[in-house]
């Protein structure tokens, strides 16, 4: 298994040359991946992928529609999923987004709760975010995925509108409710009679999740299901 893995994430081998683990940063890596077979054999993975009615569908009881959803790993503090994280979103590591991607990858494949999605929608970033970072993590997380689970990913059919100046100073209850139209359809031809697999970093809360998730189950015949790289504990 840990030698499929390692060979798997190797594809990713001409985009970056690390040459220590992002996990231990003492093992002076034998491929070039992000990760050394200890680390990755350490990763906290939840179960979640194929186990009906875990916390992550949980989440969303009672707010929105949702098929199935899970989580592949937990999100603890100064763990290995939480530095590969830092990596993609603060320190430009596509490569460490794309090997996140994939573990959660070969879990959606290992399980046949997920098999009936038909394409993969990454949660938009906000503009201003992405325009700064480069590139929505969301959607590198899809890519990875796509890599070991065949399915189309829609970056371009949802799209997440910029606040304006007002809307960042109005209050929390405000801003909670104006969450709900945070998320726009922009293309729901794409999505139309769709099986739709959200996918994001992380799930805390659900908030964002579910935010996207209301205009995308307003398209004709649209079902969703939810899944994340990572799981926090609240
Ligand atoms: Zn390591």
């Amino acid at each position: 298994m840990l030698k499929t893995i390692t060979s798997a994430l190797n594809d990713f081998s001409h985009l970056f040359f690390p040459h220590t683990c992002i996990g231990c940063s003492n093992d002076v890596l034998e491929y070039d991946t992000v990760l050394c077979i200890k680390c990755y054999a350490q990763l906290p993975a939840t179960g979640f992928m194929n186990t009906e009615g875990n916390p992550v569908e949980k989440i969303f009881y009672g707010r929105i529609p949702v098929q199935q959803a899970g989580s592949a790993f937990y999100f603890t503090k100064d763990s290995v999923i939480q530095r590969l994280m830092v990596e993609l979103k603060y320190r430009g590591n596509k490569t460490a987004g794309y090997c996140l991607g994939k573990l959660l990858g070969m879990q959606l494949a290992e399980t046949e709760r997920f098999n009936s999605v038909d394409a993969i929608v990454p949660l938009p970033l906000n503009p201003k975010k992405e325009r700064k970072r480069g590139y929505n993590q969301a959607a590198i997380i899809a890519e990875g995925i796509k890599t070991v689970w065949d399915r189309p990913v829609l970056d371009k059919a949802v799209c997440r509108k910029l606040f304006t100046e007002t809307q960042t100073q109005k209050g929390r209850i405000e801003r909670w409710q104006n969450m709900q139209d945070v998320f726009e359809v922009v293309d729901a031809i794409a999505l139309e009679g769709k099986h739709i697999l959200l996918v994001d970093d992380v799930v805390t809360t659900g908030a964002s999740l579910e935010a996207c998730a209301v205009p995308v189950l307003k398209v004709t015949g649209v079902t969703v299901s939810i899944a994340t790289t990572a799981y926090t504990i609240l």
